[in-house]
Order: C-alpha cells, then sequence, then structure tokens
C-alpha cells in the first residue's frame, strides 16, 4: 500500500503563529495566571498541552469570562473576537494578547469598508463558530447564512449587498450559494475571503485521481476545516475517515487499501499527522 502526504500539512501560518504567542506569553508571564478565551484553536491535544503549561482556558460566554478575571494575562484566539470584548479586557487593565489571524483581520476590514459604505453584509459561515461570532459583532447589517436552504430565507431590501465568508468554508458551499445570490440580486458584490490553507487543502482533495482509494484527514472533530475536508472527501466518493489521533486508527478499514493520502486540518500539528503514517507503516511491516 503506498501511503503520500497531501501539502500543506500540520499547522497553518495562523495556527502555528497563536501557538508560538501562547508558548511565548507562558514564557514571559512566570508569575501571573494566563487565561485563554475559548480554545486559542481548535485541536484538544493542543490545548491540553497548554492547560499543563498553568493556561487556564475559559470556555464559558466571552463576555462572562471577562468579567471573571481580575488580573493577569487574556489571550484572544486566532478565530477573532468582537473588539468590545478586547477593549473591556484593556479597560481592565489585563494584559491583552491578540492572535487574531490575519486573513481575519483583513475580512473584518473588508467588512467595515462595505458597512462604511452602507451595504447589507451577507456572511456564510457556521453559526456558533468563533469566526463567525466575531464577524457578526461587527454589526447589526450582517446576516448570517449557512447553507443554501438559508439563503433562500433571506430577503433584503437593500439594493447593496456584499456576499463574503468565513476564512474556512466548503468551496463548493461557496459557489453554490454565491451562483444563488447572483440570481436573485444582480449588482451583488463578492469578496471571497477564504483562505489560503483551506483553499489548498480543499483543492488538494479536490484534484486526487481515481488509483486513491483511501483518505484520511487527521484533526480534531471541532475543527471547521477538518470537517469540511472529510465532507469532501465524501463528495469525491473516496472511501474516508477523521481520525484525532493514530490510536482511533480502524486497521480493518486500511485491509486492501492500495493509494493511502494523508491529509489535516490546519489546527492539527505535524507531529499527529506522523504518528499516524508511522502507526500504518508499523502495522503493515507486522502484516
Ligand atoms: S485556517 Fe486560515 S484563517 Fe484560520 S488561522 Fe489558519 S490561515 Fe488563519
Amino acid at each position: 500500500m503506498k501511503i503520500t502526504r497531501a501539502y500543506p500539512i500540520g499547522f497553518c501560518k495562523g495556527v502555528n503563529l497563536a501557538v508560538q504567542k501562547v508558548y511565548e506569553v507562558i514564557e514571559m508571564y512566570p508569575h501571573l495566571p494566563i487565561y485563554c478565551i475559548g480554545q486559542i484553536v481548535h485541536n484538544d491535544i493542543v490545548n491540553q498541552d497548554f492547560v499543563k503549561k498553568r493556561v487556564k482556558i475559559l470556555t464559558v460566554n466571552k463576555e462572562e469570562a471577562i468579567d471573571s478575571i481580575s488580573q493577569g494575562v487574556v489571550i484572544f484566539s486566532a478565530h477573532g473576537t468582537n473588539p468590545l470584548l478586547i477593549q473591556k479586557a484593556k479597560e481592565k487593565n489585563l494584559i491583552v494578547i491578540d492572535t487574531t489571524c490575519f486573513y481575519v483581520k483583513k475580512e473584518m476590514q473588508v467588512i467595515l469598508k462595505y458597512i462604511k459604505e452602507q451595504y447589507d453584509i451577507i456572511y456564510i459561515g457556521k453559526k456558533n463558530h468563533p469566526e463567525a461570532q466575531a464577524i457578526c459583532s461587527l454589526s447589526s447589517h450582517i446576516y448570517l447564512i449557512e447553507n443554501l436552504q438559508d439563503a433562500k430565507q433571506l430577503h433584503l431590501e437593500n439594493k447593496k449587498i456584499f456576499l463574503t465568508n468565513q476564512t474556512t468554508i466548503s468551496i463548493l458551499d461557496l459557489k453554490e450559494i454565491f451562483e444563488y445570490f447572483k440570481k436573485i440580486y444582480p449588482s451583488i458584490i463578492f469578496g471571497d475571503e477564504l483562505c489560503s490553507s483551506t483553499r489548498l487543502r480543499q483543492e488538494a482533495i479536490l484534484s486526487l485521481n481515481e488509483n486513491v482509494d483511501g483518505i484520511i484527514i487527521v484533526g480534531d472533530k471541532h475543527s471547521n476545516n477538518c470537517t469540511n475536508l472529510y465532507l469532501l472527501a465524501q463528495k469525491k466518493k473516496i472511501p474516508s475517515i477523521m481520525i484525532s489521533n493514530e490510536k482511533e486508527l480502524d486497521m480493518h478499514w486500511l485491509k486492501n487499501k492500495q493509494h493511502i493520502v494523508l491529509f489535516s486540518g490546519a489546527s492539527t500539528p505535524l507531529s499527529l499527522v506522523q504518528a499516524v503514517e508511522n502507526t500504518i507503516l508499523e502495522w503493515q511491516k507486522e502484516g
């Protein structure tokens, strides 16, 4: 059986910077409490390591989390945060570390520009995802939709409409929803905000040929980009599994496979992919 890796693999740039930042903060402030407001990245193994190194991850409502902290360092996640909450933390004299990814910052700037020009914004994203929550906090003129069904329920009077999206959404959903809105609002402006890490990983799945008979996506089930990779693999009709780590590998599934391709989400450390690959190689040797 042949095993290959799809690229890019391991952490994306935004996650890498955020994770490094947390470790720097741990070193820099040995005597202060350190809090992450929400999961810094959607990967349990990464978050568990932060916790071991005395970081407290607060997963309650973000505003309540800020209210509950009286001193120390607060780290805001790579997904982005409501700017008013960041301001609130600063006003409490907390040390604020904002790890918002540069792609999310750019997305926020673009949306604010259109809001200023009195556009309504249709935003394709995942309800309850921290990035979508951060974006929707920017204005009451942002309408969050998840899918085509939501799109069909939306009726806007404003002739000025800007359509955009969460950085980690599925390329195929994006295309389908854009085509729908183009018919309803011919003058709609579309700003594609998929980040390059998401786009390249999804394109890698879509470009696989028929010689591949198995896809393994290594990543956390809470990660939006991992879930989208898995759904795209299903659409390609290639047998696929999504696992958090090598212990979840089902060896029966591997039997008779000719060519397996390993993918990872943007918040999956490369070491986890390596561990999965090593486990398969060991199993092959034993077989
Ligand atoms: S997945 Fe994309 S938007 Fe999210 S942190 Fe990585 S590069 Fe940034």
